[in-house]
């Protein structure tokens, strides 16, 4: 069974991806590279296709809720890094539970960790541990994976 989040790809398809300029290629060499992403305000970029009101982001490969997953997994900024999975640590996700949702897919539960093997690009297989870890504070106020995109007409800001 592979990792959830290899064959569903909901989140990635239902919020505006916003982050810091500098996150992005040639500044960061590590990040997503420069034509992948768009202006959106001062400081801020956002991953393309995740601005309108019917959200795809362009790394986002396969079809939702089958073999949906991140294509640029390795470079993806750093919002998208700190969104989890729901359970996987052991807390629910108010992020994926709203992209899955929304996407007409039942929210994770703990029972679909237990003993879930981890085979993200990279990683060897091991057996994740569901025992509940510290809560973490919410992503920074000004850039974030938490905002829905806007509805048709609405103003980005
Ligand atoms: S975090 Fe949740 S919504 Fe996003 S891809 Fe993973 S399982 Fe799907
Ligand atoms: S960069 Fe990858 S993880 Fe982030 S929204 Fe796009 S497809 Fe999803």
């Amino acid at each position: 069974m592979s990792h959830p989040c290899l064959r569903c790809g909901a989140c990635c398809a239902t919020f505006r991806v916003s982050f810091h300029w500098s996150e992005a290629q040639p500044h960061n060499p590590d990040g997503p590279a420069a034509e992948l992403v768009m202006p959106l305000r001062r400081h801020e970029l956002a991953m393309r296709g995740t601005e309108g009101s019917h959200p795809r982001c362009v790394g986002l490969r396969g079809s939702i809720g089958v073999d949906g997953h991140c294509g640029i997994y390795p470079n993806r900024p750093s919002v998208c890094r700190e969104v989890e999975p729901s359970w996987e640590f052991g807390r629910h996700s108010a992020q994926c539970d709203k992209g899955r949702i929304r996407h007409g897919l039942k929210p994770l539960t703990p029972e679909d960790w237990a003993m879930q093997p981890v085979s993200l690009p990279g990683v060897d297989q091991v057996a994740v541990e569901t025992a509940p870890l510290p809560e973490v504070d919410d992503l920074p106020p000004a850039y974030g994976f938490g905002a829905p995109s806007p509805e048709p007409g609405s103003p980005l800001a």
